[in-house]
């Protein structure tokens, strides 16, 4: 397996969100911190970072320059609550290729020529209204919508995901299927994460039940309705936990960490230094350098290790979470519970292999039709 030879960044523009939702990412740093388990990894968070963008935008600019390929994702906390620094680093960076990872609340605050720059825009959206709209706050998932049939109308023609994140509310078939067709808009694009940073929260939560009576089957009813879809319509959905491990299967290639985070995804944090993965804000202890001295394209490998790396899914799964196997936020039942997750995708796209091989042969459908943007912000592996 090659180390990634195009290097993507997300650059944290603040910390601040106008939205409080039920699945912050903090949960994870505060229940982690109150274990007192001993086999957990105690991980310091630098205090003094600052909640906003803090150093000279020419520093970001000379370190980008050094690569030109460079890839840019826009990234939070919200960070269209940034829209000023989103407009000048667009119109100042030497970059290849613009992203933006955004909760689609302002979406309105940047005018069409800028979003008309970005090669992907992914928005948070968990599924039907009510769904989106309990985990993310009342008129969350109106608002997004209108935003998104706005920048479209205005002239946005490029790839828009839907990133949802999955609770035990979710019943993943129904939330998938709505947000592919959609009576308000449809999205081609979708990605989904687990919420399973659960450090404390496991033996009061119904994740174990949930995935076993309704995550895990519904994850094969999608593959098969995936699968139908090509022999139907002649199209690939580009639904990113089949897309990405499909491609590599056809392909039969093996697999780093899918999202890309350490070896070809880096996270410029506030004060620029540079993290292995945009969910690990001051662990200083994984930095791998700071934008004022870094070459880009020679920054440490940092590798998923412990249990994964004797996993016999290694090369399909990657390792699923580099911060989560370095946090080490689960015990034994909850690690399991969470693989569990990765065998059944693995076994639901090997049992569709064939015939999504014989599509290809009969020529409904192409292997082109799996390409995709590599580390794009979703994290392929559920
Ligand atoms: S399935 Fe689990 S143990 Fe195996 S590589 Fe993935 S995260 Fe690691
Ligand atoms: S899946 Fe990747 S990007 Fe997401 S938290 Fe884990 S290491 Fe970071």
């Amino acid at each position: 397996m090659m180390r990634w030879i195009l290097v993507y960044f997300h650059l944290i523009l603040t910390d601040e969100c106008n939205l409080c939702c039920s699945y912050c990412r903090a949960k994870a740093f505060e229940e982690t911190a109150g274990r007192e388990d001993p086999t957990v990894l105690q991980t310091e968070i630098d205090p003094t970072l600052p909640p906003d963008l803090d150093f000279d935008l020419n520093l970001l600019y000379n370190f980008l320059k050094k690569d030109p390929t460079s890839t840019l994702t826009f990234y939070g906390g919200e960070p269209l609550m940034r829209a000023d620094l989103i407009n000048t680093i667009m119109q100042e960076a030497p970059v290849h290729r613009f992203m933006l990872q955004t909760n689609g609340i302002l979406l309105d605050h940047l005018a069409s020529q800028i979003i008309n720059r970005f090669s992907t825009i992914l928005v948070s959206l968990d599924g039907h209204e009510a769904l989106t709209d309990a985990n993310r706050g009342a008129g969350t998932y109106r608002n997004v919508i209108e935003n998104i049939k706005r920048i479209r109308q205005n002239g946005y023609t490029r790839e828009l995901i839907a990133r949802m994140t999955v609770t035990e509310s979710t019943d993943i078939v129904d939330a998938v299927h709505w947000l592919s067709d959609n009576p308000d808009y449809s999205f081609s694009s979708i990605h989904w994460q687990l919420d399973a940073n659960f450090a404390d929260d496991f033996s009061h939560r119904q994740f174990a039940d949930w995935v076993n009576e309704s995550y895990n089957p519904g994850i094969i009813r999608l593959v098969t309705d995936w699968v139908d879809h090509m022999e139907n319509e002649g199209e690939v959905q580009r639904w990113y936990p089949f897309l990405d491990p499909m491609e590599d299967l056809l392909c039969g290639r093996q697999s780093l960490l899918r999202c890309g985070s350490g070896h070809a995804n880096y996270s410029i944090m506030t004060d620029g230094h540079i993290a292995p993965c945009p969910v690990m804000i001051g662990m200083s202890q994984y930095y791998v350098g700071h934008i004022k001295d870094a070459d880009p394209l020679d920054l440490a490998v940092i590798a998923v290790n412990g249990e994964c790396a004797d996993c016999q899914i290694r090369g399909f799964c990657g390792g699923r979470c580099l911060y989560s196997n370095i946090t080490k936020p689960w015990g034994v039942a909850e690690r399991r519970v969470v693989c569990s997750t990765v065998e059944n995708l693995h076994a639901g796209l090997t049992d569709v292999l064939p015939r999504v091989k014989d599509l290809i042969d009969e020529g409904v459908i192409h292997l082109a039709d799996f390409s995709h943007e590599k580390f794009n912000g979703c994290e392929i592996i559920p």
